[in-house]
């Protein structure tokens, strides 16, 4: 009847990812307003100049392959299925972000090649919620 989709389902932020959902999903750092230094996971104190009440940030969508692990077995509990790659992803924010990779071939990887920001479901909770969690991918350019 309303306009009101009150009996959707909602998504929820897998436990721990700091991950901004809705329309333009994001990656939720922190900023210190002292020395302009990013963290991510969000910190409370800055690492670099020890102020305390960092601001909350979006981080950019897309970053930089930093460094990368092919994993080749399969990890138990997990849903991934090998050959996957562990990435370290450099965000313009000069942050490092611990992820996977998805929609590539684990062979054509590279050290530098664009990434960008990815939300896929993940399970569904008790409360038939869909948990989300975040990837990158390369950037399709064109
Ligand atoms: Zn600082």
């Amino acid at each position: 009847m309303g306009t009101e989709a009150s009996t959707e389902r909602k998504q929820v932020s897998i436990r721990g990812a700091h991950l901004r959902l809705g329309e333009s999903p994001a990656l939720i750092g922190s900023r210190c307003p002292g020395c302009g230094e990013h963290f991510y996971p969000p910190r409370h104190v800055c690492l670099n100049c020890y102020q305390e009440g960092l601001d909350e940030v979006a981080l950019s969508t897309r970053g930089d392959l930093r460094s990368f692990t092919i994993a080749r077995m399969g990890l138990p509990g997990t849903a991934m299925t090998p050959p996957y790659v562990i990435a370290q992803v450099w965000l313009p924010e000069g942050v490092a972000v611990a992820t996977v990779l998805t929609d590539v071939d684990p062979e054509a990887v590279s050290i530098g090649m664009p990434l960008e920001l990815v939300v896929e479901k993940l399970s569904t909770d008790s409360e038939g919620n869909d948990v989300m969690t975040f990837k990158f991918r390369p950037v399709r350019e064109g």
